[in-house]
């Protein structure tokens, strides 16, 4: 991440005011006799360029942080990814593993048991698994719970 990018997060309002006060500050001295307010404004105008600079830095350091989490989050999700396409979603005696329902939209949702990984029969979109055909569950099993 660049020190440009960190400086577009910083409160744009300050830039101005510090900006503004550098301005004044050079430009206004002959013309402003109240000394005490130009020293104030000049102590004001160090002050928040300081500011300025800790919360790049603050902003750079958050930035970081934020990335390293969200990289351990996404191994974390490879590695749960990963398990499950080892899964075979059968149990040991080679029946599927899947059980679920049928939803209130129509669609059966199912889990495995073992890995945990949903699928959505019939699956649309990239987010739904769709159920491997031989994994599907008899109907019987799926529909038992729903009147019958
Ligand atoms: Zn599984």
């Amino acid at each position: 991440m660049s020190k440009q990018e960190g400086m577009h997060k910083l409160d744009k309002e300050t830039v101005a005011l510090a900006t503004q006060l550098a301005v004044d500050e050079d430009t206004s001295g002959a013309e402003n006799p109240d000394t005490e307010l130009s020293e104030l404004r000049a102590l004001l105008s160090r002050h928040l360029k300081q500011e300025l600079q800790d919360k790049e830095a603050s902003v750079t350091k958050e930035a970081e942080a934020r990335k390293q989490r969200i990289a351990q989050v996404q191994i974390t999700l490879n590695e749960i990814e990963d398990s499950r396409d080892r899964c075979s979603h059968t149990k040991p005696d080679g029946k599927t593993a899947l059980g679920g329902q049928r939803n209130f939209d129509g669609k059966y949702r199912f889990v495995c048991s073992i890995c945990n990984r949903t699928f959505t029969y019939p699956a649309e979109g990239p987010d739904e698994h769709a159920v491997p055909p031989e994994l599907l569950p008899a109907t019987e099993r799926v529909g038992s719970s729903m009147g019958g």
